[in-house]
């Protein structure tokens, strides 16, 4: 027997065209989807160092807790590496970016304190935000002005909380303005990196790091799920931030800790990572050149999202649910892999497809893809 008020739900979501369903990628689409950005997930350079870190070792479970029997001198070491690479003094490992996220806003902000968040953070972020006793002001999506209208309203510790790259917008928060407000009124700012790890600074150390502003940051989230290719999150910050969320983050103390092979996959992605600036460098260049592309058909720009873009996340926005469907299945088609983002992921009136660069997609498939999105847009809006 299932609640009536479930399958009503469900049905809503069919009659809109929104119901969510499990897709396996068609084998050999070009992926302008995932987020491995850097192709670490599939890298046998990658395959090969986790196999040898692993070699012998059985272990394949943590058994318990960071706090009982999960800890490991593995872990510890892999903070304090994680805590060197991104300039911080302290790491501290969640199991996802979700957990690290929910782990951080629900123990660190407390009664008494604010949240302002922009509005295009994250759901994991969100929730952790919803698990607070703090009180909370979503802020316009990277409007300094209503973030100093919201401010008005705080009290106790403010905690300032943004994504430094959006995962759905692509666009870059104004990291630098941020910094200098947050310290101007003793503001502690939290980025979240998920989307700029790997791929901004010289080592892709994140963007706090490239802008260098990470004295001003309070803390940052950083996952390894998208450009590291494997899977888990650490939050880096001060030792006592961590060694507070030890002490008090739920979503830290109750769950059995990554096993080891996920921590030696996350080694072996980091011992990488420095030395893949062509990766880098190749992401900007078709960034640059999807960026022309919507430059250059001035009309077409409609569709490519208002705020500009050198990251790997890039849109094209088309209204309505059904055309936007009607535009992935025909990219499938074609041979590529490009999925439409739809409410309530974004908000209802913005759905958009997501198109994800890689460091192994060639200027070739993008021009491509391109041509098969202004081949394909409906003429009506042109
Ligand atoms: N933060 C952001 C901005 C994200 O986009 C995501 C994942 N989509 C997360 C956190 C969650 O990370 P994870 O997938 O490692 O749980």
């Amino acid at each position: 027997m299932v609640p009536e008020r479930l399958l009503r739900q469900l049905e809503n979501r069919a009659q809109k065209g929104i119901l969510r369903q499990l897709q396996t990628p068609a084998p050999g689409l070009v992926d302008f989807c995932s987020n491995d950005y850097l192709g670490l997930a599939s890298s046998p350079r990658l395959t090969q160092l986790v196999e040898a870190e692993l070699a012998g070792n059985h272990l394949h479970g943590a058994t318990g807790s960071r706090l009982l029997s999960g800890n490991s001198v593995y872990a510890q070491e892999l903070e304090a590496a994680l805590a060197h690479f991104h300039h911080a003094e302290a790491a501290l490992l969640f199991n996802s970016g979700y957990a690290a996220n929910v782990g951080f806003f629900s123990s660190v902000p407390q009664r008494g304190d604010t949240i302002l968040y922009d509005e295009a953070s994250h759901a994991s972020m969100k929730d952790g935000i919803r698990l607070s006793f703090a009180q909370s002001f979503a802020f316009r999506h990277n409007d300094l002005e209503d973030l100093q209208t919201k401010l008005k309203r705080a009290q106790g510790d403010v905690y300032v909380a943004v994504e430094s790259l959006y995962s759905m917008d692509g666009d870059v928060a104004p990291l630098q303005e941020l910094a200098e407000l947050c310290q101007e009124k003793g503001l502690y700012l939290v980025v979240d990196e998920a989307h700029s790890n790997g791929i901004y600074g010289p080592k892709g150390e994140g963007l706090v790091v490239e802008l260098g502003l990470k004295e001003q940051v309070f803390a940052r989230i950083m996952t390894f799920g998208k450009a590291l290719g494997s899977h888990g999150a650490a939050v880096v910050g001060p030792k006592a931030l961590q060694e507070f969320l030890l002490n008090f983050s739920r979503a830290f103390i109750y769950t059995t800790a990554l096993p080891l092979a996920s921590l030696a996959t996350i080694k072996a992605a980091y011992h990488l990572l420095p030395s893949l600036h062509q990766e880098r460098a190749h992401l900007q260049e078709l960034a640059k050149a999807y960026h022309t592309f919507t430059q250059e058909a001035a009309v077409f720009s409609l569709f490519s999202g208002k705020q500009t873009k050198n990251g790997p996340i890039q849109t094209w926005h088309l209204p309505g649910v059904k055309a936007l469907k009607q535009l992935s299945f025909t990219l499938q088609e074609a041979g590529f892999d490009a999925r439409p983002i739809l409410s309530p992921t974004v908000p209802a009136g913005t759905e958009r497809l997501r198109l994800v660069l890689h460091a192994f997609n060639t200027q070739e498939q993008l021009q491509q893809l391109c041509s098969l999105l202004l081949q394909h847009s409906p003429s009506v809006i042109l």
